[in-house]
């Protein structure tokens, strides 16, 4: 069994990583009042699947940021939401290596809480996670938000910086854009952040068009895009991707129940296509506990099952994710 040898998930967000049941108990253990009484209603209510889809930006706005990050904000609930999300990774799916990514600014109640509480908070939860677990290594990676604007987006590149010791490996670039974002704008602070020890990386290329793939790799100089799918259908961009040796981290279950992926067909198009032209990738959950049977061990079995990738397949392009991390050590040791 492939997860015998340890699996690696190097994009999962915090908020679409916890369990709705751990969301049921910390709402409950603070009083929180929820949009459904009965657990099984709120569990269908904030679940998406292959067969009940949606489009991203109507799951962020209505569920996603409004719902699960409220829910998850705070220090008690970034604590336990970041400890339950890397411990559960590795009891049920046998991940061993875990990059966990968000926006500390969506976790602290629009700014009522203290960053360095909140980001505390989280390497605190997963300190506990990487105690428990000696075999599990893991790291956060600290996205921006393309919505926000650049001084705010400047203060979260600060802090991952502040912290880049103690387990904060990378940034991000996240959410849809609205009009108003453009990487060139970031050039400078990304060289920063490299000069500081810390990676970068860009969502790109799921649901835009791939000149939004071509402006991330000119200005942002990634070394993995997060999706990355568009790039199947742009031979220049896949050549691009090789030469430079970018990774693309792709997203299964999440790209189709979201429909930046139509079905099932289009997903093995656009796989095998990477496969033909050399395009280095990996599998990713994105969102495991909010998409029916998203964990990463059965994204696997659903790729296998639908001759996607084989089993052999699912090796390589596991251990690209194992030799593509960020984190800079081995479990707690990474960062003492
Ligand atoms: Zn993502």
């Amino acid at each position: 069994m492939i997860r015998d040898s340890g699996l690696a998930d190097l994009h999962a967000h915090l908020t679409t990583s916890i369990h709705p049941s751990i969301y049921w108990r910390i709402a409950h253990s603070q009083g929180f009042k929820l949009p459904k009484k009965d657990y099984h209603e709120f569990l269908e209510y904030v679940t998406l699947s292959i067969n009940k889809k949606t489009t991203m930006k109507e799951y962020f706005d209505t569920i996603y940021h409004p719902l699960l990050n409220k829910l998850s904000s705070g220090t008690y609930a970034v604590e336990e939401g970041t400890y339950e999300v890397i411990s559960g990774a590795y009891r049920s799916s046998g991940i061993n290596l875990i990059e966990l990514r968000n926006n500390p600014m969506k976790h602290n109640h629009e700014g009522q809480e203290d960053l360095d509480h909140i980001i505390m908070a989280m390497l605190r939860g997963m300190e506990r996670a990487l105690l428990e677990y000696p075999k599990v290594s893991a790291g956060i990676i600290f996205c921006l938000d393309r919505q926000f604007t650049y001084e705010k987006n400047k203060i979260i590149v600060e802090k991952a910086i502040k912290y880049r010791k103690r387990g904060v490996i990378a940034i991000d670039f996240a959410n849809y854009d609205t009009g108003m974002f453009h990487f060139n704008e970031y050039s400078d602070l990304i060289e920063k952040a490299v000069r500081e020890g810390l990676k970068v990386v860009a969502h790109s290329g799921e649901t835009d068009d791939t000149n939004d793939m071509w402006e991330a790799i000119e200005f942002v100089k990634p070394k993995r895009i997060g999706h990355g799918i568009k790039a199947a259908y742009d031979k220049k961009l896949m050549k691009e991707l090789v030469k430079k040796e970018i990774v693309l981290e792709i997203c299964p279950l999440s790209n189709i129940a979201t429909n930046a992926v139509e079905n099932v067909d289009e997903l093995r198009f656009i796989i095998r296509t990477f496969i033909e032209n050399k395009v280095k990738f990996c599998i990713n959950t994105d969102w495991p506990e909010i998409i029916k049977n998203g964990k990463l061990v059965e994204q696997f079995e659903f790729l296998n099952k639908h001759k996607i990738l084989d089993e052999e397949e699912l090796k390589r392009y596991n251990s690209i994710a194992l030799t593509s991390s960020f984190i800079p050590g081995k479990n707690l040791s990474a960062y003492l």
